[in-house]
């Protein structure tokens, strides 16, 4: 799930305008349209740009049970909620996946598995379909066998050539999700042309966002500025040559923009992520904000989440703002960008976002974009994503390479 699969579908209510002490004041209400259910962090394969925390290990024991994700499906459709991701994590791990999507359709959900393959058969594809999924979205990873086993530190190469024929053949509109770094960004024509063969409809390009493990992994993931502008290139010449029966999306990355973007599409605005352990987020990372109280579905209602928790409302709209946002003519535009990577590069979440050129923190990116170049940073070892390494970071052993990052995970 990215930023550009939530496209243009901020629905933001303004509910009346009040009179308080005689002041006009607008109050907006807003509803979350999306629900992403992270319903595990377990997952076979190993990535090392997993936008995963990367103490996942920690909330693995923990999981919500069937009927507490039937409920939470339940109270985020009284919400309003009208698309269900169905995340994680590798959901199939899960033996109740098909439970799950059975209620979403009872529910009327616009329900969407987002998934690396790794467990989908004959048996639970046809279970998902009689069920009422609408929409499987498969990770592939590159053309060669060599760079998605190694990626993804498995032998899943074949694996999810397979899987993309079953999808098909199960009357599923092909939707591939590709992650672009430094290893694969060189392929781009290649990885469009095996979309292509495989009859994808939809195919996303998402570029590396450095969040997780793809952030202790920056120095090793992050391509150059001429390889992005190349791949930019590949693919609007691919997307001419395509016309309507291929949407692709290709998002750019943040590092190398002028500009944040608007993360999440606001802070609170459409979309609510439940995490494996029942947290209720507004975002993937928000867990790394530092004094933050997230509410859980085991001891909370998802509507007083949603509407009156002090963590939902802490970056709605723009109060929190400080200068250069505050009294920035853009600030509508981006609110102010992403205050997890404001954070994370900064240690303070309520700056600019540093990805953006007024930012005074800009040279942070700058010098990211630099080290990524430096042979002797760059040629540091990936970590991936595994439960040895999560305990790993979670003790401090890999301090190193993650203490300039605040409070990773
Ligand atoms: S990015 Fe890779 S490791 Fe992370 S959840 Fe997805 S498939 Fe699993
Ligand atoms: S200064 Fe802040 S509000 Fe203005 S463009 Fe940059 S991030 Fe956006």
């Amino acid at each position: 799930m990215t930023q550009a699969s939530l496209g243009e579908s901020v629905v933001q209510k303004t509910v009346h305008a009040a009179q308080n002490n005689g002041v006009a004041a607008n109050i907006t209400q807003t509803q979350p349209l999306w629900l992403l259910a992270e319903v595990t962090y377990r997952c076979p394969l190993h990535c090392a740009f997993c936008y995963n925390p990367t103490d996942y290990d920690k909330h693995t024991q923990n999981e919500l049970t069937t009927e507490q994700w039937i409920q939470a499906l339940r109270d985020a459709r009284k919400l309003g909620a009208l698309q269900l991701g169905i995340s994680g994590g590798e959901p199939l791990l899960r033996d109740d996946i098909e439970d799950i999507v059975i209620e979403a359709k009872k529910l009327g959900y616009y329900s969407n598995l987002i998934t690396s393959g790794v467990g989908l058969t004959e048996k639970r594809i046809k279970a998902f379909k009689e069920g009422g999924l609408d929409h499987i979205q498969l990770s592939m990873h590159d053309i060669t066998e060599e760079i998605n086993n190694f990626i993804t530190n498995t032998k899943t190469f074949e694996l999810k050539k397979k899987v993309a024929a079953m999808i098909k053949d199960h009357g599923y509109p092909m939707v591939l999700n590709v992650v672009i770094h430094r290893y694969n960004i060189g392929h781009l024509k290649e990885i469009l042309e095996m979309a292509d063969a495989l009859g994808a409809e939809y195919v996303e390009l998402a570029n590396t966002q450095y969040y997780g493990w793809s952030l202790v992994n920056r120095s090793q993931l992050m391509p150059t500025r001429e390889q992005i502008e190349e791949a930019e290139r590949i693919t609007n010449e691919f997307r001419e040559k395509a016309g309507s029966k291929m949407k692709i999306f290709f998002v750019v990355p943040d590092y190398f923009s002028d500009r944040p973007k608007k993360c999440m599409n606001g802070w609170g605005e459409v979309f609510m992520i439940v995490t494996a352990n029942g947290d209720v987020l507004p975002c993937h990372s928000a867990r790394v904000l530092p004094n933050m109280q997230f509410p859980n579905v085991k001891d909370t209602d998802l509507g007083w989440s949603w509407k009156e928790s002090p963590a939902f409302n802490k970056y709605r709209g723009d109060d929190w703002m400080k200068e250069p946002c505050r009294s920035c003519s853009e600030k509508a535009n981006d609110l102010g960008g992403c205050r997890c990577q404001s954070f994370l590069l900064t240690g303070d979440a309520e700056v600019a976002d540093p990805v953006c050129t007024k930012s005074p923190h800009h040279h942070l990116i700058e010098q990211a974009i630099i080290d990524a170049q430096n042979p002797v940073i760059a040629a540091q070892p990936i970590v991936f994503r595994n439960d040895k390494n999560s305990k790993k970071i979670i003790a401090g052993e890999l301090n190193e390479r993650t203490e300039q990052f605040h409070a990773l995970p």
